[in-house]
């Protein structure tokens, strides 16, 4: 075991503060990685402060790491050290069931997460990526194009294949409506990667003053969605919407913008259960369902996608001392369009 500097939370209730944590020694399987910047995403945020009742503390968050390779275990093929890495919500899964076996490691019975897992080799939980030093099984360590910028590659772990699977899953092409609700960190990515895919794209949003820049990010329309009038003129009118908001909301207000056979895709995951109305799905046939992030595979298909298009997240790098402040700002959907951290700055600690 060796000891990394951190980040975490005592308490749903407590400010993330400065901590030492242990990683284990590699194995054989292993990547160590310097982290030289992490997202924060509002799932770290809901985790922290226990908004889905099952965090273990301390808590170091963080599941939008990249850096740079700083040791690898002998069985290691695919990286040396100095090698550019990135790790994203998973760190390991068991390989042998049908999800692991369809490259679908997101639903593994037996998945590990980058944070609040238990932790095999160690016990307790696993931490994520606030922190100045990772260890992760090779097969859930991702290879970074290198002509991107890595502060805004960092939340392409999460909010970009959060984004990117369902997209694809339900075969988003040019040609296609598609909606997207909620202008944050996943919003943002889903715009780009629908505006790259030649989809009509929509966006929903509470925030009047990001108009501007959801059309500079592609969408072709902006709606305002506190606005009913604007709202009807969409009725029954989008082949697809991805929901990413993180708060409780009407969904039943973009359900009734679906065309017949349409799909809402909720990818946002509000803490408490959102109230369907029957009459939402049953007329015109319209499916709902979910996504979780997306397996290794797709991931670094999302990453060489966008390495071939140019496509980063839009960033507000921030020093992680300031991390809480971020909190406070992305609960005011204040953020354009993810915080990450510049882990440099945790040698000052
Ligand atoms: P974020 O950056 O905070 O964005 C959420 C956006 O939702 C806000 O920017 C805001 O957009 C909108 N919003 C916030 N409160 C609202 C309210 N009360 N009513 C209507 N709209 C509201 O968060 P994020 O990091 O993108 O994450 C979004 C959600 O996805 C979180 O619940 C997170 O846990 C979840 N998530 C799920 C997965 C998955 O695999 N399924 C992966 C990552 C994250 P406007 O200002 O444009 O209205
Ligand atoms: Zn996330």
């Amino acid at each position: 075991m060796y000891k990394a500097k951190a980040y975490s939370a005592a308490s749903a209730t407590s400010p993330l503060a400065s901590d030492t944590i242990e990683q284990r020694d590699l194995t054989e399987q292993d990547v160590q990685i310097e982290i030289l910047f992490c997202g924060i995403c509002h799932s770290d945020l809901h985790a922290v402060r226990n908004e889905w009742s099952n965090t273990v503390y301390p808590i170091v968050p963080g599941h939008e790491i990249v850096g740079r390779v700083t040791q690898v275990g002998s069985a290691v093929t695919q990286f040396k050290p100095g090698d550019l890495a990135g790790v994203g919500c998973l760190v390991d899964s068991d390989g042998t069931c049908q999800a692991c076996k369809a490259d679908l490691e997101q639903f593994c019975p037996n998945l590990t997460y980058t944070y609040n897992s238990p932790d095999k080799h160690l016990g307790g939980v696993t931490y994520g990526g606030y922190s100045d030093s990772i260890v992760v099984h090779q097969r859930f360590v991702l290879r970074v194009p290198s002509n991107l910028d890595l502060a805004g590659v960092a939340p392409l772990l999460c909010a970009g294949i959060t984004t990117y699977s369902p997209l694809h899953h339900h075969g988003v092409t040019k040609g296609k409506k598609v909606g997207v609700v909620g202008l944050g960190g996943l919003g943002h990515m889903g715009v780009k990667f629908a505006h790259a895919l030649g989809a009509h794209v929509v966006v929903f949003t509470t925030s009047p003053n990001k108009k501007e820049d959801a059309l500079r990010l592609g969408a072709d329309e902006v709606v305002v969605s506190r606005n009913t009038d604007e709202m009807q003129k969409h009725t029954g009118s989008f082949d697809f919407i991805l929901d990413t908001v993180s708060a409780n909301h009407d969904i039943n207000a973009y359900l009734n913008l679906l065309r017949p056979d349409g799909n809402l895709t909720l990818v946002g995951a509000p803490p408490k259960p959102l109230e369907i109305a029957a009459f939402s799905l049953i007329m015109g046939r319209h499916s709902l369902s979910g996504s979780n992030i997306g397996g290794i595979a797709e991931t670094q298909e999302m990453l060489d996608f966008c390495g071939e298009h140019n496509i980063t997240a839009d960033v507000e790098v921030i020093p992680i001392q300031k991390v809480n402040e971020a909190y406070d700002r992305l609960l005011k959907s204040d953020v354009k369009y993810r915080f990450s951290i510049d882990m440099a700055s945790l040698k000052s600690e």
